[in-house]
Parts: C-alpha cells; sequence; structure tokens
C-alpha cells in the first residue's frame, strides 16, 4: 500500500497495556475446562506453567510430546512424575535428573541426594504453580478467575461456545484454493457471494476457524474428500472477527475436506472491504460503482477466509454484473480464470463500475490503465510509466511478472495512495491520473507510486511477511524500491524526494514512542498502526545504508534476487532477508549480525566525534529526545575528510561494532592534517553525528568558505543533523545560526528546504504562542531573508529540483506576506480565473490559490472551479488553497464539507485537518473539530489507520503548552476503547512536551539574538518578479 500526501506516523504504548485492556474487556465469557487433542491448543493454553517446561528443555519436545504433556496436564498428572519415564535422555532436563548422579550412593551422597531432590521437587512444585508471567518483566496480567488448567471459551452469538479464544487463527486447517461468486447490487447497497473453500488438514482437530465479519451466513455445507455434502451450523464470534465450525468427529491429518457458505451483506459505506464509490460525470448523472481495500484485515468483510498473510490459496473469482459494468479481478477479465499463483487474502482484489482502459503489451503482460470515461486521456503517462517500470523490475528482480495482465486503476474515492493488489493495483485519481502539460512534480507523483506498487508485484505479492510484524519486509521494500527504481527508469523526477523523507522518519523515531521496525502486534488496531513511516521510511533508509555500505556494485541485488527465487510463493520473517543477503555476500559478510540491531530496536543511533593527534574515536549512543534506557547498534559509518570529500571514491567505511553493552567506542586513524571530516557521506546511514564544537566550528568554516566541498545531501544533513541536536538540548540555539548563516550561498534545493522547514516549524510554534514581536523579528531575519532572495521569477521553466526550490522559496515568502509574492501570485490568480486555458504551472498552483484564498470573494470563486475542476493533481491544490484561509467561517464549512463527502471526497479529510491545522486562525479550531467529531472519523478511517494517526499528529503538533498538554491528555484518555491506546496519542504527548521544552529552554535566547539583529540595518527585501 502506498500512503498518501499528508504525512502518516505514529507513536508507542507498553504492549501489555494494550494486551490487558483487551483481555479484560473480553466480552460473554465463560469458564470452562475442554478437552484438547489438537496441538493448537498448546499455544492458546492460559499462561500456567510454561516457564516451567521452557526452563527444563521445552525446546527439545517435538509436537507429540506437547501433546502429550498438555494432556497429562489436563489430566492432572504430575510434570515430574511423567517427565522421568517419557523424555529421551537428551533432554537437559533428564540430564539433570537426580536417580542418576545417586546411583552408588554413599551415606553422606545419600544424604545430599535426598536433600537436593526434596529442593528440586519443592522447587518445581514452586515452579509449576506460579504462572509462567510471574519471571517476565511485565509480570502477571490481572485477571483469572480461573485456575490455569481451565480454558476461557467466549459464546458465539447462538449462545453456543465458541471453540477458540485467540485473534490469531489455529495452524490445524489451511485453505488451498477457494471459489467466490458475488452478486453485487449496487442499487441496493448489498451483494450476495458464495464461497467454496478447499482446504487440508494438518493436525487432527474437531474444527474449522476461520475469518468472517458482518456476513450474514444463511447456509453451509461440508464434506470430506468426494464424500456427501452435509449441512453444519457456522459459529460467530464478533469480537475476534471469527467464524468456526464444530465437529462431533476429528479430522485426519491428511484429509482434504470443502466448506461452502452462502452468505449476504452490505456494501461497506466506508473505504475498506467491498465498498461502494460513486462520482458525478461532467452532465451531472451520478454513477455507483463498487471497489474493494483488503489490507490489512478486511477481506474478512467481503468473504469468508483464512485471513492472515500465511494462508496463502489459490482464488477462481465470478462477479455477476449488470450489462453496462465492467468487472475486473486479480485475473484476465470476464474469463477468470482461477489464479496462477498462491495469494495472501489481502491481496485479492475486485471492481464493478463503468470504466474503460488504454492497454499495452509489456513482454508477455497486458498492461492497462483504467480510469472513469470522461478521465481516459489523463491515463497514458501511468501507462508509459508502468510498462518502462515493469520492464525494469522483470530484469532487475531476474523473475518475470508472473500473471497474464496488470490492470492500474483510478478509483474516485480511495482512501489510500494506492494498493498492490495481485493484477489489479487501485489508486487514487491524484495517484495516477495527470494531464500531458503536467508538471515534473505532477508525474514524479505518479511514477513513484506505480514505481511501489510495482514493486510489491514482487515484494509481497511473491514473497510474503508472515505476520503484520514484519510488515516493512513489504513497504520498507517496495519504498526502497520506488526510489531504486526511478534513480534508474526516470533519473530527471529522481530528486531530493527520498532524502527529506529519511530526514522525517528521523525526527519521529528519536521519540520515545516510535517502535522497532519489526514489532509484535495482535489486534487490529495493532496491525493497522504498523502502516506507518517506520515500516515504510526507516524500513527503506536501512535497506539504503546496507546498499551503500556492501562492497561491490551488484552484491545487495544478487542478495534480494537469492531472496525473492528462495521464497518464492511463500512467507518469509526478518532473518530470512539478511541470511539471503548474507550467502551471496562475498568476502564473506555477516549481514545478519550487522542488521539485526537496526530491525530490533527502535531509533537510532548519535555517533560523536573526537580528534587527538591522528586518532580519531567515535562514540554511539542512543539518539532519543526523550531520556531513556538506551540500545546499542553495529553501525555501518561512512566518511570523508577535506582532502577528498565529494566524489564516491573519496568514501571511506569504518564499522563501529557494539560489544555487549559497554564496549561503545572505536577508534581509527587520520593524518593530522586532515582539517575536518564529514561522517556519513550523502546521509546514507540511518544515524546522525555531532562533531564536538570544534569539528562542527572546522565544518562551518569550510562551508562558509566554499559551499560545494560536500556534496547537498552532506550539506542537509548538517543541518538536519544540528537542529536534531539543538532540539535534544546538545547545541546551542546559537550554533544552529552560525551553522544557518552559510545557507545565504546556498542554491541547491535540499539544503534550503531542509532549511526553511525547520525555521517554519519554529516560527509556526512562536505563532501559536502569540509571540507576534518575535514572528515579525524572524519574518525579516536574514536566514529567511537570504534565503528567499534567491527567488527570480514565478514564471522560468527548470528542471525539477529547481521547481521544488521555487515552489518551497514562494509558498514561504508569500506565506510569511513578503507583499511582492503575494502580488505576483494574486495576478496569476486573475489571469487565471479570467482565462483558464492558461494553465498555472503545477508546482506554482499551490502557492497561487492559497494566496487567492485569503480574499473571502476570491476563495468563493476557487470553490467553484474546485467543484468544476476534472484535472486532479489541481483539484488537490485548490482544496490546499482552501484549506489555508484565515476565514474562521470559511474554515468551518470546508471541514464539514470534507465531513460529509458531496463536494469534497471524504479521502480528503486528512489532508483538509492538516493544512487547516497550520494556519493559526484554524488550528484550535481543528482539533476542535476532531474532538467533536471523534466517533465518525474512526467510522469513516478505523482507529490506528494511517489517516488517523495523520489526523491526531497535524491537531496536537502545533501546541507547545501545559494547558493544551492537559486538555491533548483529557481528551484521549476519554475514549478508551474508542483509540486513546494508539501509539500515535503517545507520539503526540511527548511532541507536545518537547515543543514546551524547547521553548522553554530557546525562548529568551532567541529573543535575544533577533532583537540584536533587528537593531542593526537589514538588506533588501528579496526581489520577486515575473
Ligand atoms: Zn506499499
Amino acid at each position: 500500500m502506498a500512503f498518501f500526501c499528508v504525512f502518516a506516523e505514529s507513536a508507542n504504548l507498553p504492549r501489555n497495556m494494550i494486551e490487558n485492556s483487551m483481555f479484560e474487556e473480553e466480552p460473554d465469557v465463560v469458564d470452562l475446562t475442554f478437552p484438547a487433542l489438537d496441538p493448537d491448543e498448546i499455544t492458546y493454553e492460559p499462561r500456567s506453567s510454561r516457564l516451567l517446561v521452557r526452563g527444563l528443555g521445552e525446546n527439545d519436545m517435538d509436537e507429540d510430546e506437547e501433546d502429550c504433556e498438555s494432556s497429562a496436564r489436563l489430566l492432572g498428572m504430575s510434570f515430574m512424575n511423567r517427565s522421568s519415564s517419557h523424555r529421551p535422555s537428551s533432554s537437559p532436563y533428564t540430564r539433570q535428573s537426580p536417580s542418576r548422579s545417586c546411583s552408588r550412593p554413599t551415606a553422606r551422597t545419600m544424604v545430599a541426594c535426598v536433600l537436593f531432590l526434596v529442593i528440586v521437587a519443592s522447587m518445581t512444585m514452586v515452579l509449576y504453580f506460579l504462572p509462567g508471567c510471574t519471571f517476565t518483566k511485565d509480570g502477571c496480567p490481572k485477571r483469572n478467575k480461573t485456575t490455569p488448567l481451565e480454558l476461557v471459551y467466549p459464546l458465539a452469538t447462538n449462545g453456543e461456545l465458541f471453540p477458540w479464544t485467540q485473534l490469531r487463527l489455529p495452524q490445524s486447517v489451511h485453505p488451498l484454493s477457494y471459489e467466490l461468486t458475488l452478486t453485487p447490487d449496487l442499487d441496493n447497497m448489498t451483494f450476495a457471494g458464495i464461497a467454496v473453500i478447499n482446504m487440508s488438514v494438518l493436525h487432527n482437530t474437531n474444527r474449522i476457524v476461520l475469518h468472517g465479519l458482518n456476513l450474514n451466513i444463511s447456509n453451509a455445507t461440508f464434506k470430506i474428500g468426494d464424500g456427501p455434502a452435509s449441512n453444519v451450523t457456522v459459529l460467530q464470534y464478533k469480537a475476534n472477527q471469527q467464524i468456526a465450525v464444530k465437529f462431533t468427529e476429528y479430522l485426519k491429518v491428511g484429509q482434504y475436506c470443502v466448506l461452502t457458505l452462502t452468505y449476504s451483506a452490505n456494501l461497506s459505506s466506508t473505504y475498506d472491504g467491498f465498498y461502494s464509490s460513486s462520482y458525478t460525470d461532467k452532465s451531472g448523472t451520478k454513477h455507483i460503482l463498487a471497489a474493494t481495500q483488503f489490507e490489512p484485515l478486511s477481506a474478512r468483510k467481503a468473504f469468508p477466509c483464512f485471513d492472515e498473510p500465511a494462508f496463502k490459496a489459490t482464488f477462481l473469482i465470478k462477479i455477476n454484473r449488470k450489462q453496462n459494468y465492467t468487472t475486473l479481478s486479480n485475473m484476465p477479465q470476464d474469463e477468470f480464470e482461477r489464479t496462477s499463483v498462491n495469494m495472501s487474502t489481502y491481496l485479492v482484489a475486485f471492481v464493478v463500475a463503468n470504466f474503460s482502459p488504454i492497454s499495452k503489451n509489456v513482454s508477455g503482460t497486458l498492461v492497462s490503465v483504467y480510469s472513469v470515461p470522461e478521465k481516459k486521456e489523463h491515463t497514458e503517462y501511468a501507462l508509459e510509466a508502468a510498462s518502462k517500470l515493469l520492464e525494469f523490475y522483470n530484469t532487475f528482480f531476474d523473475i518475470d511478472y508472473p500473471l497474464k495482465k496488470l490492470d492500474l486503476v483510478a478509483i474516485p474515492d480511495f482512501l489510500a495512495g494506492a494498493m498492490e493488489n495481485w493484477g489489479l493495483i487501485t489508486f487514487r485519481e491524484t495517484t495516477l491520473l495527470v494531464g500531458k502539460d503536467s508538471s515534473p512534480l505532477e508525474k514524479q507523483v505518479v511514477a513513484s507510486v506505480v514505481a511501489h506498487e510495482l514493486a510489491h508485484q514482487w515484494f509481497g505479492n511473491l514473497v510474503t511477511m508472515r505476520w503484520w510484524n514484519d510488515l516493512w519486509l513489504n513497504e520498507g521494500f517496495a519504498t526502497y524500491m520506488q526510489y531504486l527504481s526511478l534513480q534508474e527508469v526516470f533519473p530527471e523526477l529522481q530528486e531530493n524526494l527520498f532524502l527529506s523523507v529519511r530526514f522525517r522518519v528521523m525526527d519521529k523515531d528519536a521519540l520515545i514512542s516510535s517502535h522497532p521496525v519489526s514489532t509484535a502486534v495482535v489486534t487490529p488496531e495493532q496491525v493497522e498502526e504498523m502502516f506507518d513511516s517506520v515500516s515504510y521510511e526507516k524500513g527503506a533508509s536501512i535497506l539504503l545504508m546496507l546498499n551503500a555500505y556492501l562492497p561491490g556494485e551488484q552484491q545487495f541485488r544478487k542478495g534480494i534476487i537469492q531472496y525473492l527465487k528462495q521464497f518464492s510463493g511463500s512467507n518469509t520473517e526478518t532473518n530470512n532477508l539478511w541470511d539471503s543477503l548474507t550467502q551471496v555476500s562475498t568476502p564473506h559478510q555477516n549481514v545478519s549480525e550487522m542488521m539485526s540491531s537496526w530491525t530490533s530496536l527502535k531509533g537510532f543511533p548519535l555517533v560523536s566525534v573526537s580528534r587527538k593527534g591522528d586518532e580519531v574515536t567515535l562514540t554511539q549512543e542512543h539518539f532519543l529526545l526523550t531520556p531513556a534506557n538506551a540500545s546499542l547498534w553495529e553501525i555501518p559509518v561512512t566518511y570523508v575528510n577535506d582532502s577528498c570529500s565529494v566524489g564516491p571514491e573519496c568514501r571511506q567505511n569504518f564499522l563501529l561494532k557494539k560489544h555487549f553493552s559497554f564496549v561503545i567506542s572505536g577508534t581509527f586513524k587520520v593524518p593530522e592534517s586532515v582539517k575536518w571530516l564529514k561522517l556519513n557521506y550523502q546521509n546514507t546511514g540511518y544515524y546522525i553525528v555531532d562533531y564536538g564544537d570544534d569539528g562542527w566550528t572546522a565544518l562551518i568554516n569550510a562551508l562558509s568558505t566554499n559551499v560545494s566541498i560536500l556534496t547537498f545531501e552532506d550539506r542537509a544533513s548538517l543541518i538536519h543533523n544540528m537542529f536534531a541536536l539543538s532540539r535534544q538540548g546538545r547545541v546551542s540555539f546559537r550554533r544552529v545560526l552560525s551553522l544557518l548563516n552559510y545557507t545565504y550561498k546556498e542554491t541547491e534545493t535540499a539544503p534550503v528546504t531542509e532549511a526553511l522547514l525547520q525555521l517554519n516549524n519554529i516560527y509556526r510554534l512562536l505563532e501559536k504562542r502569540q509571540e507576534f514581536d518575535l514572528m515579525s523579528c524572524m519574518k525579516v531575519h536574514q536566514l529567511f531573508s537570504n534565503n528567499l532572495a534567491t527567488i527570480t521569477s514565478f514564471l522560468n521553466k527548470e528542471n525539477l529540483s529547481k521547481q521544488e526550490l521555487r515552489s518551497a522559496l514562494l509558498s514561504m515568502a508569500c506565506s510569511l506576506e513578503k507583499e511582492n509574492c503575494t502580488q505576483s501570485a494574486n495576478d496569476m490568480f486573475k489571469q487565471y480565473v479570467s482565462n483558464q486555458t492558461r494553465r498555472i504551472p503545477g508546482d506554482l498552483q499551490q502557492v497561487v490559490f492559497s494566496v487567492a484564498a485569503q480574499s473571502r470573494t476570491d476563495w468563493l470563486i476557487l470553490y467553484d472551479m474546485y467543484k468544476q475542476s476534472t484535472v486532479d493533481a489541481e483539484k488537490r491544490n485548490m482544496l490546499l488553497g482552501l484549506a489555508s484561509t484565515q476565514d474562521t467561517q470559511l474554515l468551518a464549512k470546508i471541514l464539514n464539507e470534507g465531513l460529509k463527502g458531496d463536494v469534497i471526497q471524504t479521502q480528503e479529510l486528512p489532508l483538509i485537518i492538516n493544512t487547516v491545522s497550520r494556519g493559526f486562525a484554524g488550528y484550535l479550531f481543528a482539533w476542535d473539530f476532531v474532538q467533536v467529531n471523534w466517533d465518525r472519523l474512526i467510522e469513516k478511517f478505523l482507529v490506528g489507520s494511517f489517516a488517523i494517526q495523520s489526523i491526531i499528529k497535524s491537531v496536537t503538533s502545533p501546541f507547545s503548552t501545559q494547558a493544551h498538554l492537559d486538555q491533548v491528555k483529557a481528551f484521549f484518555s476519554s475514549l478508551q476503547e474508542r483509540g486513546s491506546q494508539m501509539r500515535s496519542v503517545q507520539e503526540a504527548l511527548e511532541t507536545i512536551r518537547l515543543n514546551q521544552l524547547w521553548m522553554e529552554r530557546n525562548l529568551s535566547t532567541l529573543r535575544e539574538l533577533l532583537t540584536k539583529i533587528q537593531s542593526q540595518p537589514q538588506k533588501e527585501e528579496p526581489g520577486v518578479s515575473h
């Protein structure tokens, strides 16, 4: 899946809090002892004597022994009694067995032995009756009216016992294939379905448990092999979104069986499951369509299924439709043959609509792009991009795309950026459709989203993570491949995007509320929350770091080809990837050893540099904005120095190893004549660096003399690292300003945009604290003005990078109300209104519309234009303009329209809230709006989803006072199960505290510095001309 537009990030919560509360809230439960022979039982029995078993060699037990042990326990047998007779002698437990050591006793040994036996026996008894969690870090959850030997089964909707308690499904039965027949009724917003599920039995069991939510099952039959089908009762347990069939006789290992379910359901009115959507064409006719979004957990809302990524199967999908509709699914249209590949359920998709395609044959695959008929002319670029990228990936991965066709479909109302369903990729209109005369920036959006989704056809679809804890294997990879492939296929579009997203994810990952790339998740909310920038951008960043560090061009590529080929069609965990990369590395590099800390720990290291003579010492520590327990990494450090600092040949490597938890530093030599060192060449590593006073001074001096002694990535990373260190309180704000002084010579996009973004964050915080004097000082301060002075024109056509720079500078200049900027923008808007065939260049639209929207009259004109426009990228820029008004009545109107979903699709609401929250007039308003409409928001976007994460971040990040902190805390703690335990809430609270701290620390310095500067004569205002 790809994100769209607004940032989507989140924060952390103690895992046990989530689990405990789940347990306490579980409804309708009764206690009983349930006899069990199915090995799945082992995994879900209440935590009883697990620690004892583990301590005495559980690892040596095979499945049968586990069965035996569990049955024994159920029969009330003592573990001690049976272990001596049943355990093989290789078991560590048996080795400790006292009977052997006492074989020829002396009297003294006898006494010792007896004593030892008594001690061992009593300790074992104590351990046996203590719950396993007694010895874990988190201790035992509060619960338990039950004894350790009892199982807790919930009640199904019909009042019978539901035979399964866990959120994860049992492993005894696996699906092999599905046959789905669906009949959607778009007039009544319902659909009927028949699901025929072929399964094989992997362990003897007397139940089949699978997923199903909000499905009205009217009939169910079951048969074993070719035997007769008989009716069965399907039990439903809504809390776990599961259904089950119980049998009086056990199904046997190796048997094949078929479950056929007839059901009906409503089409979903949200953005997941099988949902309905509509659009109105130019003539005013409304068209209804239906589409799916199943990732991560919503396939179960469309058909009964084993809805976990590891339960792969084939699918045969038939959809009955009216004549004027087209149906699309994973396999070719209207044939809908069985999928030729095993697929996870979240990748199944279907669309019922009146779309029309353009197509092209690419190396044996029919590639088509679909849109609503009147936007067909906007599909050409996507077809071209998809074709080129498909060819690139076929070669790069050395595995051909396995299906006969690949459809890319623009859905009028779609929440994510796009979704990689195998053979049927769905997109927002804005991420797929661009006009012929669109700007490079608009094309960049389309090309990168297409590149991301196509990469998933291998990473995610062909090889899938076993469970959502390793979502990064899908998303981190697709994100990395998106940038890598763009660089190869569309080098003119690959600019600063990847660099700036790496900075942003580090900002989030420096919070204590962050989480490791690979994190245990169980509940649906936790799974939803995995879709954040840590899985995506941090995942991509550590892959970049590895690729940049491995010697030789092709080593990384060879490793991933090996991984894809070895695990093709199956499921993997993080270690499988590192093992594949280790296998191909020459000279041998233990990739697992180096990379495991990067996926298992949250956050990243700070590397401090100190020099004495020719010796350089690097010391690492966990970079955290809120102090806490620290972690250590194995860091592939790169560095350059003043004798050679720009070309890739200048790069030198040093592996900063960790040894246990106390050796945290390493040394290497450089000639004493070296004036300065810059670590993390081109910022390909996922760590930040503090050079110490001398090191920073040397770098700042060098930059002030000659900007081009470092690559632009290195310059941007110095700015980013310096701000991060200042936010942590490690360097003074004075030091930050001394580095920024060099930027008046800066001409590259990345360093300028990074400096402006950081300064603007401070400016916006000051605004919300109503420090208007300080703001006006800052506005005329050279840091802003000098950078803005590089603006020369609104109209010059340049390359993508220059366009980005121009767009960033003008946005800043106009938002600071620099008169020559706003005047030019207003003129452009007037010209456009009088003659709409003269389109405003894509990179300038947002600035121009935002300026226009400040006047009430122009806002209304813009709103009408928004309603008429069919060019999606432009429409989005108009919306950004509309939401940036400072007129509170108009803000209320746009927020409410976003919620209503008629004129403005509800998919845009997170973007609107984000824009409104940035302005002074709107930030309190947006916070209020979110509180009042919370229930409607989580109904539309689901608790934990990236849309909700983004909304929380947008409305809370402008706060920096205790009063606001208290308000935010009070609101979210009042929500309880409606979202109080989301990571993003923890992140929000931490961010407000840090904002508050920064203000306390730096406000007086800032006041002093700015007043001093203001009293000095100022340079001229920057020039903006046409
Ligand atoms: Zn993705």
